[in-house]
């Protein structure tokens, strides 16, 4: 397991969600979840345990039972702020410097084209040709999501 001093994840986790106001969403003591930065998708999420973890096999029970939760509320609340047709959740933590185990939330629109859907979704992040959503719109669905995810649940019905 690489050292936690080395990695970039757990070098960005804070317990002062001021640090990264524009892309915080919301944490808890076993999460936490921000924006994607250079996503070209709006509501690119990414859900990382606090404690340094490399292999989802290591997460205890206690934060596997709260990850279960933490991603269909997250669906949900993308659901509600960006009006997806459904939800894509996907871990790989391959890249250098990210080997910390993080789940990507990512916001399936409909009428997304073939060429971005299932994995190829990651054609639109980090990637020079599809450029990253503005800042400010960083800021706005991030904080309708925080808004979002502060409110009451609504129970479902069946
Ligand atoms: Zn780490």
């Amino acid at each position: 397991m690489p050292a936690e001093s080395a990695c970039l994840s757990c070098a960005q986790d804070t317990q002062d969600p001021t640090r990264h106001p524009e892309n915080w969403i919301a944490s808890d003591k076993h999460w936490r979840i921000s924006h994607a930065v250079g996503a070209a998708v709006a509501g690119w999420l990414v859900l990382v345990p606090r404690r340094h973890v490399v292999t989802i096999a290591d997460l205890t029970d206690e934060e596997a039972a709260a990850l279960g939760t933490w991603q269909v509320r997250l669906s949900r609340a993308l659901h509600a702020v960006t009006g997806c047709a459904k939800t894509y959740v996907v871990q790989f933590a391959e890249r250098p410097g990210f080997a910390h185990v993080h789940f990507h939330i990512v916001p399936r629109a409909d009428g997304l084209p073939e060429q971005f859907q299932g994995p190829r979704v990651f054609a639109l992040l980090g990637k020079p040709d599809q450029p990253a959503i503005a800042s400010a719109e960083v800021t706005r669905v991030s904080a309708a999501l925080h808004a979002h995810l502060q409110s009451p649940p609504v129970p479902a019905t069946s």
